[in-house]
């Protein structure tokens, strides 16, 4: 023994890794506990002690007296054993249950050394302080015992426990009372002193209670790795109950005999409660969760019965043995057994029927109905909420095939999911279906499908079933919303990438190609500002149902915003379907919109898109989309199929772009100026400013090839703001250095873009007032076009135009959209007959006619006339007859520099007049 097994200080877990000489993880895993060395010394300690033990019965110099000694001396470290095993495990396992223990133990070892010392000095060691110490060790041992941890108590379950816990008991005392208690009893009534009675008495008692303890181990062994010490313990403690019992017994018949079975059995439950004790050092401490092995738990429901027949079989024994009527002890011991398990009874079935009650409470207002159906797809079971789940009567239902009732589009996913739930007892799986509901219509259902055959009391497929049809059709909406257009219906933006991408990956496996057409509806604006937003929705509304028309119901539509639509084309064999589809699509916008209040006409231009197989989603629309500008450049109202050159193109307008930003910061535009003279008396009476731009090379590029794209990006603005400035501070120049010719008018061009921004009025206005410019002296030209695409702000603008005393010219008259009415309606003083009906003027009547029905108009609408691109004398002759009197061309002067011009007007005559002189 000794010092090695005194050692019981807990280690770091290092240290016993080491000490262990084994594989560390492996340790680390499981206890920090190392017990082999220790065990090893005992156990060859224990050998050696059962050698000499044999050898002193066998032996020729048997003697009984020193063979007592030596029994004795042998159970004695045994005892010192299991005290320091008990506190060991007091340390490394569950610290009370084994403090209790280590101190019943040393009791017990304190009365085997005393019980030694006296039989060595002899007297008589029945009646001896050993006793004392002995009587001691009882209630510590059922106290540990007890002490152990017990799963938590749910509802009856302690009393049950306890019910269960008396029955064992109880059993095990009518044995001991039977045996030796009552012999016991009888023996020393009448020899022995009242206190030697109470000592002898009080064992039997005593290994009752070990009876107690051991069946409460028993009746809750935990599962997994911590059952082990609890049911070496309950072995060892009732190897104690009986080898007491059986001394006594023994004692009391005279048979008693050291080193016989007896002592063999305290031996044996030494050993077994060091095993205990170690193997609860040993548990590894990670996994110790005494709680949860509780709750797993099975017990030993066996126990109580096994005790009731054992109490009965004495009883028999008894009854057959004894000629006269029963002990009263084993009557009282059967009837307090008959009583607790009549009360077990009777609580358990209170139990099952509240738990029956409340499963039931459960199914009948589950919002689930619950059906169990049957491997051949029969209900056999169908729980009351199937009436307000399903509106069908439970026991309508049951005996009929579930698959009656399914969606037949759906009846193969019940049957998949059947055949697949059986490989796997046990498994759940959620699917959805359609239910038919009595009236005919569907009830959407989520189901979890488990099976449970293997369960005895099921033995089928358990079916939940939730009715999600409003949240299935919210959920539809919830997805119409986002990913349609309210307006229209049509797919929205994120749909359509979304689909595009889809078609772009399919198309690679399926050999086919696919289309995007891109429309987007002409003068669009123009409708919906001048006849509101209810007749532009009701429009779109309507443009939407002829776009769908034109495709397959596979193929998807999308509004991409504003008047912007989008059609997905897929499975393209033929590159000439696209373009017949776009052909249609072009002609259905053809027939005029029949809208509430009136009839509308619009186009739309389409751009095609066909997919070579490397494009993404993105770049396809994009493509489309360019397509479609190309469409609207091509005069619109027709469709274009995409063409490298039209991104590169774009490409380019980007540069130009680029290139714009930077000439306006490095001053790279000029202007150039026109004079506009009055032929009636040969002066000037306006000079037009045209801008310039010095380009990258040197090159002087026209306005035509940068205005569009300065729109395009709004850079326009700040370069109009750049022309007004210029102009006016040239024309400023002129007015000083020409002190004595006339003061011409200056006129400058507008774009749409300007227009619309509202700083436009400001700026003249500030610059006017820079400059000391007179307002009535300058004329914006403005075309046909930016009036009617802007007509909502148009009329406001050109009011605080007149309002400023700026004179406005429409350029290019004619050429635009024509709608005379806003003629009338607007404050316009000068109309620009345009270059190209000028040309014609000598080479068709036509052209004479209409020049002379402008002239006409304006005059009478008491606007001055200028007639634009006079080259040859005889348009000179031509537009003069015709009455038309200001004139502007390459025949009086070409686009020229401001010194130039100053040349020129030093040279020529001006008007020395305001412009609404010129009328
Ligand atoms: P527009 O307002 O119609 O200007 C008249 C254009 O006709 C000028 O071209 C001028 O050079 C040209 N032209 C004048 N007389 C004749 C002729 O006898 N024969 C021919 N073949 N052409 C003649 P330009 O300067 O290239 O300007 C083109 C257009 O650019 C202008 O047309 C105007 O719409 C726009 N533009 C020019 N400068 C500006 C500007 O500062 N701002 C804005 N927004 N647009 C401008
Ligand atoms: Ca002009």
């Amino acid at each position: 023994m000794g010092k090695d097994i005194l050692q019981i200080a807990p280690r770091p877990v290092a240290e016993d890794v080491v000490a262990a000489g084994a594989s560390g993880t492996a340790l680390l895993e499981f206890a920090p506990y190392q017990p082999y060395r220790r065990f090893g010394i005992l156990t060859i300690g224990f050998a050696l002690y059962g050698l000499c033990y044999l050898g002193a019965i066998l032996g020729p110099w048997t003697n009984a007296s020193w063979l007592s000694v030596l029994t004795n001396a042998g159970l004695l470290p045994v005892a010192f054993c299991a005290v320091v095993s008990a506190r060991r495990a007091s340390r490394w396992g569950a610290r009370r249950p084994w403090t209790f223990l280590g101190l019943a133990f040393l009791f017990y070892a304190v009365g085997d050394l005393a019980w030694l010392i006296e039989g060595v000095h002899g007297g008589d060691p029945s009646f001896s302080w050993a006793n004392v110490c002995y009587l001691a060790y009882y209630p510590l041992a059922v106290a540990g015992m007890l002490a152990f941890p017990r799963a938590p108590a749910q509802g009856s379950d302690g009393l049950k426990f306890a019910l269960d816990c008396v029955t064992v008991t109880t059993a095990g005392a009518m044995l001991i009372w039977y045996f030796v208690l009552d012999p016991a009893a009888v023996r020393l009534a009448d020899e022995a002193s009242g206190i030697e009675v109470l000592v002898t008495i009080s064992q039997p008692l005593g290994d009752i209670l070990l009876v107690l303890g051991a069946a409460s181990l028993v009746l809750r062994l935990p599962t997994g790795p911590e059952r082990r010490p609890m049911l070496l313990l309950s072995i060892a403690m009732l190897s104690n109950a009986l080898a007491d019992s059986l001394w006594i017994y023994q004692a009391l018949q005279g048979d008693y005999a050291t080193g016989g079975a007896t002592d063999g059995l305290w031996y044996f439950g030494y050993l077994c409660t060091i095993a205990s004790a170690e193997s609860e050092c040993m548990l590894p401490r990670g996994a110790r969760n005494p709680e949860r092995a509780l709750a797993e738990n099975s017990g030993s429901y066996h126990l109580p019965y096994l005790a009731i027949a054992v109490a009965y079989s004495l009883l028999l024994y008894v009854g057959l043995k004894a000629a006269g009527p029963l002990p009263i002890g084993l009557i009282i011991g059967v009837i307090i057994i008959a009583a607790s398990v009549a009360a077990r009874q009777a609580i358990a079935i209170q139990a099952v029927r509240e738990r029956d009650a409340r499963f039931s409470a459960l199914v009948e207002h589950s919002s689930d109905a619950i059906l169990i159906i049957g491997r051949e797809g029969t209900i056999r079971y169908a729980s009351p909420s199937v009436a307000k789940v399903l509106r069908r009567d439970p026991k309508s239902i049951e005996g009929r095939c579930l698959g009656e009732f399914l969606h037949p589009e759906e009846r193969p996913v019940a049957e998949g999911l059947r055949v697949e739930l059986v490989r796997t007892p046990g498994d759940s799986a959620t699917r959805e279906w359609r239910f038919r509901h009595p009236r005919g219509t569907w009830i959407r259902l989520e189901n979890v499908v488990t099976n449970l055959e293997a369960n005895p009391a099921v033995g089928g497929f358990v079916i939940n079933m939730r009715d999600v049809t409003e949240r299935t059709e919210l959920q539809g909406q919830l997805y119409l919303k986002a990913y349609h257009d309210q307006l229209t219906g049509l797919a929205n933006r994120t749909l359509f990438f979304d689909r595009v991408a889809h078609a772009l990956a399919r198309m690679v496996r399926a050999r086919r190609t696919v289309a995007v057409l891109f429309c987007d509806l002409d003068r669009f604006k123009v409708i919906n500002d001048s006849l509101g937003h209810a007749q532009g929705d009701q429009l779109l509304i309507e443009a939407a149902a002829r776009i769908k028309s034109c495709i397959r119901l596979a193929d998807t539509a999308a509004r991409l915003g504003g008047d912007e639509f989008a059609m997905l084309i897929e499975d393209v064999t033929d590159p000439d379907e696209v373009l017949r589809v776009a052909d249609r699509l072009v002609q259905a916008f053809e027939r005029p919109f029949v809208l509430d209040l009136q009839e509308v006409s619009t186009t739309t231009s389409v751009g095609v898109a066909i997919a070579a197989g490397h494009e993404s989603a993105k770049e396809m629309i994009r493509n489309a989309d360019l397509a479609m500008y190309s469409a609207k450049a091509a005069g619109r109202g027709c469709y274009a199929l995409y063409k490298p050159e039209m991104y590169r193109a774009a490409r380019e307008r980007l540069k130009l772009q680029q290139d714009l930003r930077r000439a306006l910061d490095t001053q790279a535009f000029t202007l150039r100026y026109q004079p506009i003279m009055r032929i009636s008396d040969g002066q000037v009476y306006a000079a037009e400013a045209l801008i310039r731009w010095q380009g990258p090379g040197g090159r002087m590029i026209a306005p035509q090839e940068f205005i569009g794209t300065a729109e395009e990006c709004g850079l326009i603005v700040p370069i109009g703001r750049w022309v007004l400035e210029g102009a006016l501070k040239q024309a400023c120049l002129w007015n000083q250095r020409t002190p004595h010719a006339g003061r011409p008018a200056l006129t400058i061009n507008l774009s749409g873009r300007q227009v619309r921004g509202p700083e436009l009025i400001q700026d003249i206005a500030a610059a006017l007032e820079r400059w000391s410019f007179p307002a009535d002296r300058l004329v914006v030209e403005l075309t046909e076009t930016i009036l009617m695409d802007n007509t909502d702000i148009a009329f406001g603008l050109l009011s605080a135009l007149k309002a400023l005393g700026v004179s406005i010219a429409i350029d290019d008259f004619g050429t635009g959209y024509s709608c005379l009415a806003y003629l009338h309606k607007y404050p316009i003083d000068i109309i620009k007959i345009p270059r190209e009906f000028v040309a014609e003027l000598g080479r068709t009547s036509a052209a004479r006619d209409l020049v002379r029905a402008i002239v006409a108009m304006g005059t009478g609408l008491g606007m001055a006339i200028v007639a634009e691109g006079v080259e040859h004398p005889e348009q000179v002759e031509v537009l003069g007859d015709l009455g038309c009197d200001l004139m502007q061309g390459y025949y009086f002067g070409r686009p020229m520099a401001g010194e130039a011009m100053l040349a020129f007007l030093r040279s020529t005559p001006s008007v020395e007049s305001t412009c609404s002189a010129v009328r």
